[in-house]
C-alpha cells in the first residue's frame, strides 16, 4: 500500500458546543481517490471543513503527510498542500473566470501563466469563457472554475464536497470525469458525494458516514455492491 497522506483520528467537533463528529476515523493514501457517502445530515461536510481547518475540532488529530495539521489554519493547510473546493459560494461571481484562478493562486508568489495554461487545456469551456463574470455560466461549468481555481495550487490532496450537486447528468458525468483526470495527474481525492452510485464506481475506498461516526469502510467495488 503507497503511503498515507491524511489520516483523521478519533475526530469529534462540530459547531460550537454541539458535536456532529463522534470519533471519525478516515484515511487517504497517496494518490488515491476516497469517497463519503451517507444520509443528509450525517456530518460528511463538517467533515471537509474540520479537515481544512474551517471548523475547530474539540477532539482527535489530523494528520497530512507527516504533520499534524489539526490546530493550522486554512492558509496553512493550503500551503502544505491541501485544497479544498466547498459545495456553495465556491467562485467569486463578479469576478471573471480567468480572475477567479487567478484569486485561487493567492499564496503563490511565483509566476502563474503557465498553470493557467494548464487549467485550460484541462478545462476548455473556460478557456472560451474566461473572460465572462463566473456567476454567469451554468452550474457545471461554475463547478469547474472552482476545481480549476483549486488546481492553480498544485494540491497534492483535494478536498470536494458534493461537486455534482444540482447538476444536470450531462454535466455531473463531466465533473466525474475530471475528477478521474485529476486523481490520473496523481493528486489525490477525498470527495463527499450523494451520487454513491457513481462516485463509488471511481472510487478505491469509501466510507459511510451515519450521524458523525464512520460505519463502513472498504473499497469502492464493495460498497457499491453493498449497497
Ligand atoms: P452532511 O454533509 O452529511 O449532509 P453536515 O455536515 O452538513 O451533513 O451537517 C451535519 C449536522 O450539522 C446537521 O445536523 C446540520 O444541521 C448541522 N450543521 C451544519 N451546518 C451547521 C452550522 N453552520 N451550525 C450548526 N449546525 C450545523
Ligand atoms: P484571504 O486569503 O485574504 O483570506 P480569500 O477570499 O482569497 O482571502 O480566501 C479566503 C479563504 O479561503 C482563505 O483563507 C483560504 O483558506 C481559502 N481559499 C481561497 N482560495 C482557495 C483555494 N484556491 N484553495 C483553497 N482554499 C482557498
Amino acid at each position: 500500500m503507497s503511503d498515507v497522506l491524511l489520516t483523521i483520528e478519533n475526530v469529534t467537533g462540530g459547531y460550537g458546543e454541539a458535536d456532529i463528529l463522534f470519533d471519525l476515523n478516515m484515511k487517504v493514501h497517496d494518490g488515491e481517490v476516497v469517497v463519503i457517502v451517507g444520509p443528509n445530515g450525517a456530518g460528511k461536510s463538517t467533515a471537509m471543513k474540520s479537515v481544512f481547518g474551517l471548523l475547530k475540532i474539540r477532539g482527535g488529530t489530523i494528520t497530512y503527510d507527516g504533520h499534524d495539521i489539526t490546530h493550522d489554519t486554512s492558509d496553512a493547510i493550503v500551503r502544505r498542500g491541501i485544497c479544498y473546493v466547498p459545495q456553495t459560494n465556491n467562485v467569486f461571481p463578479t469576478l471573471t473566470v480567468h480572475e477567479n484562478l487567478e484569486m485561487g493562486a493567492f499564496v503563490r508568489k511565483d509566476d502563474i501563466s503557465d498553470s493557467l495554461d494548464r487549467i485550460y487545456e484541462f478545462f476548455p469551456p473556460l478557456k472560451e469563457k474566461r473572460k465572462l463574470p463566473a456567476g454567469t455560466l451554468s452550474g457545471g461549468q461554475r463547478q469547474m472554475v472552482a476545481m480549476g481555481k483549486a488546481l492553480m495550487l498544485d494540491p497534492k490532496l483535494l478536498l470536494l464536497d458534493e461537486p455534482t450537486a444540482g447538476l444536470s447528468p450531462k454535466y455531473m458525468d463531466q465533473i466525474f470525469s475530471i475528477v478521474k483526470q485529476i486523481n490520473e495527474l496523481g493528486i489525490g481525492i477525498l470527495m463527499v458525494e450523494q451520487n454513491a452510485k457513481q462516485a463509488l464506481g471511481l472510487a478505491d475506498r469509501g466510507y459511510v458516514l451515519a450521524s458523525g461516526k464512520n460505519r463502513y469502510e472498504d473499497t469502492g467495488a464493495n460498497l457499491l455492491a453493498n449497497r
